[in-house]
């Protein structure tokens, strides 16, 4: 039987308080969830709408604190407006396009959805995210979507047997995080940096990372 409180008391215990530590919620049930909102992570993340949308409010009753929703997952357009109704924070804006039409239907809600650019860091064709090349001028094409608030980056990485490989991947992001705390735009307020899994935590925190992003330590192996 996996124990999640004690998962949740075993990384706490890795990792320094100011990082944010999100429960990466993918195919797990409402009661697995609670287990995690109740053992104090109150970050969770989905990467499904529909299958957001089947857990959300049940996992919501349960709690008298505010959980945050965060969607990790890459976000189709056509789902957009069922996504603003569930998640607080977009952490896979990967595309121009998709920043417009996050912001048409923010705007449509009178609403300012909290987003973070999704980073391709391994630059790997058949992966979503911003080139980190076109970084800067991703920024500066969104600059007049006021109703999007980009406060943190997030990148996954590559996939490799020894996480230490990841290293790289982190540093190259961390540079982008900390080029784009330097511009100066209204709809800019980066102060996360969401990297790291249950493989290679450790390693996005020792490369800069304040939130992330675990699934597998805490709720076991997914079937
Ligand atoms: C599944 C997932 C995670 C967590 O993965 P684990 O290896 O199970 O910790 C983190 N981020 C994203 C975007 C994911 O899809």
């Amino acid at each position: 039987m996996v124990n999640i409180a004690k998962n949740v008391e075993k990384i706490r215990s890795k990792v320094p308080d100011n990082v944010r530590i999100l429960a990466a919620a993918k195919t797990r049930k409402a009661e697995e969830i609670i287990e995690v909102v109740r053992a104090g992570i109150t970050d969770i993340g989905e990467n499904y709408v529909q299958e957001t949308e089947e857990v959300f409010e049940k996992v919501n009753r349960s709690t008298d604190e505010k959980i945050t929703w965060h969607m990790i997952g890459h976000l189709q357009r056509n789902k957009v407006k069922d996504a603003l109704k569930l998640y607080d924070v977009i952490q896979s804006l990967d595309s121009f396009r998709l920043a417009r039409e996050v912001n048409k239907r923010a705007r449509k809600a009178n609403i300012v959805v909290p987003a973070f650019i999704e980073i391709n860091s391994g630059k790997e064709e058949q992966k979503h995210g911003i080139m980190p090349d076109r970084f800067e001028d991703f920024i500066e094409k969104i600059k007049d979507f006021s109703h999007i608030k980009v406060e943190g980056i997030m990148t996954m990485g590559p996939i490799f047997e020894n996480p230490e490989e990841l290293r790289p991947y982190f540093k190259l992001t961390r540079e982008l995080y900390e080029r784009a705390k330097k511009i100066k735009q209204e709809n800019l307020d980066i102060k996360w940096l969401s990297m790291g899994m249950t493989d290679s935590y450790l390693i996005a925190i020792d490369e800069g990372a304040n939130m992330i992003r675990i699934g597998t330590a805490l709720f076991g192996p997914r079937d």
